[in-house]
């Protein structure tokens, strides 16, 4: 069926159009406008409206790229409904390498803002009207914070299509994770949308492993929501779905050795870490309490007590990704969403 015409930002964008739109996110100090660019592709079929985000933290670059890769891959002529592009969301802080804006708030914590709130409120007001509201699913892509690194990872809500979208976006985890006040997530979900939140690799660069987890598992969405045709194979073919995760911290300062990497699955006994004095002598050693996945790790090469070492998650259920995530939808069946609405 043909699509109708949409408005994002005061823009109409008609079937089968893609605009490239700058709506004003805010001023710099000699007043000149800053905006926040975002790509609408309104495909010529009817069909769901999906937004895709980046570098809502400003020094998590990875998504950028795959914003950048993922509109290269789009054709309006071809695609059922509409997506909306956002490769860099904090468009202030991203100018000087920051997580945060120039006001030291997390444009993360801000959702879902306001017209006349902190410089974060209103960037964020405008992602919700023009990006979130309206949509029928969501993709935020992070990496992990400052001298951390993440194993790529879908984190989601307690929802049910968050859950089948996250399986099939082909990720090598799944995490439910709870939602945190002010986040995109969890005014999304408030709004009716779900989001999956990707997680993957260390900020300020980019990592072209996890670069193409990301892309692999946002066009098999697409796919999956009947979008576009065909999907690629998933980075995992068993996405594992873990439940609970918690940091180890260090307890003696020096200099770290992991004998563990991301990604590593380790067994009760097996050891962690050695921390020495820079004189070479053994201050600590760590070894699992249990079984357990690291989803993140430390980058640092030197620990103080209480910093965080690594993100363990203990092993859940792995569930099945489908080769082809469109064999899949069935509109019969009461558990697959709703997406044509
Ligand atoms: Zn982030």
């Amino acid at each position: 069926m043909t699509g109708g015409p949409i408005t994002v930002a005061g823009v109409t964008i008609e079937p089968g159009e893609r605009r490239d739109l700058a709506p004003l996110a805010s001023e710099s100090y000699t007043g000149d406008r800053a905006t926040l660019p975002m790509a609408v592709i309104n495909g010529a079929e009817d069909g769901p409206r999906v937004f895709v985000t980046a570098a809502i933290h400003g020094d998590e670059l990875n998504g950028i790229e795959v914003c950048r890769r993922l509109l290269d891959l789009l054709d309006p002529a071809a695609l059922r409904g509409s997506i909306v592009v956002v490769p860099i969301v904090n468009v202030l802080g991203v100018q000087f390498g920051s997580r945060y804006l120039p006001d030291r708030r997390d444009l993360n914590r801000s959702f879902p803002g306001s017209h006349g709130g902190s410089m974060a409120a209103r960037i964020a007001r405008l992602v919700t009207e023009e990006v979130i509201t309206g949509s029928d699913a969501g993709i935020d892509l992070h990496t992990a914070a400052n001298h951390r690194t993440n194993v790529p990872q879908v984190r989601i809500a307690d929802d049910e299509r968050a859950l089948e979208l996250a399986i099939t976006f082909g990720a090598p985890f799944v995490m439910h994770a709870p939602l945190r006040a002010g986040s995109l997530r969890a005014v999304a979900l408030d709004l009716g949308v779900p989001v999956l939140t990707f997680e993957g690799g260390q900020p300020l660069r980019f990592d072209e492993d996890v670069i193409d987890v990301a892309l692999r598992g946002i066009l098999r969405v697409l796919a999956r929501l009947d979008m576009v045709d065909g999907a690629p194979e998933p980075a995992a073919a068993e996405p594992m779905v873990l439940e609970a995760s918690r940091w180890l911290r260090a307890e003696r300062g020096g200099v770290l050795e992991l004998h563990v990497g991301a990604g590593d699955l380790v067994q009760a006994g097996q050891p962690l870490w050695t921390t020495t004095s820079p004189l070479g002598a053994e201050r600590a050693s760590v070894a699992a309490e249990t079984e357990g996945y690291i989803i993140g790790a430390t980058t640092l090469p030197l620990v103080q007590p209480g910093q965080a070492l690594l993100h363990v998650a203990l092993p859940g259920e792995t569930i099945p990704s489908e080769d082809d995530p469109t064999d899949e939808v069935d509109e019969d069946d009461p558990d697959v969403p709703d997406t044509d609405d």
